[in-house]
């Protein structure tokens, strides 16, 4: 019987475990994960107005109750008081790394730490429920914000402050940031790239949504089109970037609709310093108006702009963080490794994986998890034969308690999931999602009562 822990129950952590049990039946896998919650960014990252994203957490749930695998929340691996990655070595024959990427970049400006100026992963675990996440008051006194950024992320940010309470109360919005979205007196969200528009990661399918908000209007500068050049002729684009150019142009030929809100789409213009207010609040972003470089660049132009802003998000990117015991590529924010086994010195470290954003670093879809977990499951089973000769003890969960460290099982999960179907009937929503360690743990500790 190979026994594997795979860290982290992600997209890529439930992928592996999947792939694992489906490819061979002698595997048992337990999936570890510090949060008494499992999913990772499908809970706490995807917008709670997805909810057909939302809902691939049912396959993910499939592969957690198969008989195999086995959940242990609440269990952080490195770090201090948490269980260290030598002693997970000890304890199976072999460990699987799927701990995502969960630190944003900084833009590294002046003004940056302003009161107001907060990285989307704050945001976002802010009205994800993440128990981590702090109630920073983004909204207080804020009537116009600006997202930097022009990804997914920037645009879920963007798209979260323009939704009203008729469209957010449906969805599980933890109660605290359902009451201050809809209070919300942000009219004027600029949201902003450093390069064109033909240049913009955001998806087709989330730009157009910005468009279908009620009470919303989208504004796009038909002179920064034209900055483009790629926008003169988008014909020769790929596909995705020409559709982005097609919503975007009819956008800007669009007459005003006089919204209450308006989401001004910028492009061209690079953030270079943060500006603040008497209080030491944000009140302004400052860029520099940029230009193609010719080499699919951009260079500055030595031209300022002042956005007004009380609240700044920014989504310039994810990054990964170092685990303790484990090797960090501080370059890249990856775990080193050949297809999926880590190296260490450059060397391929016994029994020892990664899967998901921390191989790869943080692109692509959910999907994009399932052939990176592939890949690593193959290079895993491929080595089981020797893997598996090393003594691990039978009862792992014994050994944990022995060592202090008491998983919520799956059981307690589902208290968790009864206790936010209970407190949204009590509110008259749906499910509404519990945002704080402590009544996690209170509702995951009623499965043994
Ligand atoms: C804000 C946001 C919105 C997104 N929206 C979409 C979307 O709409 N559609 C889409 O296709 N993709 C979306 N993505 C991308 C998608 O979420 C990722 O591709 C995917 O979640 C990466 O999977 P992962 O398993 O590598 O990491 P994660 O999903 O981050 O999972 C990592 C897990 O590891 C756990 N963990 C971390 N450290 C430890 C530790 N030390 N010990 C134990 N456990 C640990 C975490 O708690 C977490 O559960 C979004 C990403 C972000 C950031």
């Amino acid at each position: 019987m190979l026994r594997v822990a795979v860290v982290g129950s992600g997209p890529s952590g439930c992928y592996t475990a999947q792939g694992l049990v489906e490819r061979d039946a002698s595997v048992r896998v337990d999936v570890i994960d510090r949060l008494p919650c499992p999913y990772g960014l499908v809970r706490y990252g995807v917008a709670p107005d997805h909810e057909k994203i939302k809902s691939l957490q049912n396959n993910l749930r499939s592969v957690l109750e198969h008989e195999r695998v086995r959940f242990l929340g609440g269990v952080r691996v490195g770090g201090p008081g948490g269980l260290p990655a030598a002693r997970l070595r000890e304890l199976y024959h072999a460990v699987v790394y799927c701990v995502g990427a969960a630190t944003d970049r900084r833009l590294g400006i002046p003004g940056e730490d302003l009161t107001g100026s907060w990285s989307a992963t704050e945001f976002v675990s802010w009205y994800s429920a993440h128990p981590d996440a702090v109630d920073a008051g983004f909204l207080r006194d804020a009537d116009s914000a600006v997202v930097v950024g022009v990804g997914n992320v920037a645009v879920d940010v963007t798209r979260m402050l323009a939704r009203g309470a008729t469209e957010l109360s449906p969805t599980d919005l933890p109660a605290a940031a359902l009451t201050a979205l809809s209070a919300s007196r942000v009219t004027e969200i600029h949201m902003v790239g450093r390069r064109g528009p033909s240049q913009a990661r955001f998806t087709t399918k989330e730009l157009r949504e910005l468009g279908a908000l009620p009470g919303t209007e989208v504004v796009v500068d038909p002179e920064e089109l034209a900055l483009d050049p790629a926008c003169a002729d988008p014909a020769a684009l790929p596909a995705a970037q020409r559709r982005n150019v097609e919503v975007l142009r009819a956008w800007a030929e669009a007459p005003p609709k006089g919204a209450a809100r308006r989401i001004r789409l910028r492009f061209f213009l690079r953030p270079v310093e943060l500006l603040g207010a008497a209080g030491g609040r944000v009140a302004a972003v400052r860029f520099e108006r940029t230009a193609p470089d010719g080499r699919g660049g951009v260079t500055g132009t030595g031209r300022y702009e002042d956005v007004p802003a009380r609240l700044v998000l920014r989504s310039v990117g994810y990054r990964g963080t170092p685990l303790d015991g484990l090797p960090f590529d501080d370059a890249t924010g990856t775990v080193p490794h050949r297809e999926g086994r880590v190296l260490r010195d450059g060397e391929v470290a016994s029994g020892e994986y990664v899967a998901g954003w921390i191989k790869r670093g943080p692109t692509g879809v959910i999907g994009t998890n399932r052939p990176c977990a592939k890949e690593t499951v193959a290079s895993l089973l491929a080595d089981a034969p020797a893997l598996v000769r090393e003594p691990v003890p039978g009862d792992v969960l014994a050994a944990l308690r022995a060592e202090g460290v008491e998983p919520v099982l799956w059981a307690g999960w589902l208290a968790i999931e009864r206790a936010e179907a209970e407190l949204g009937a009590a509110l008259g929503r749906s499910v509404v999602k519990l945002p704080d360690w402590e009544s996690l743990r209170a509702a995951a500790r009623t499965a043994g009562a």
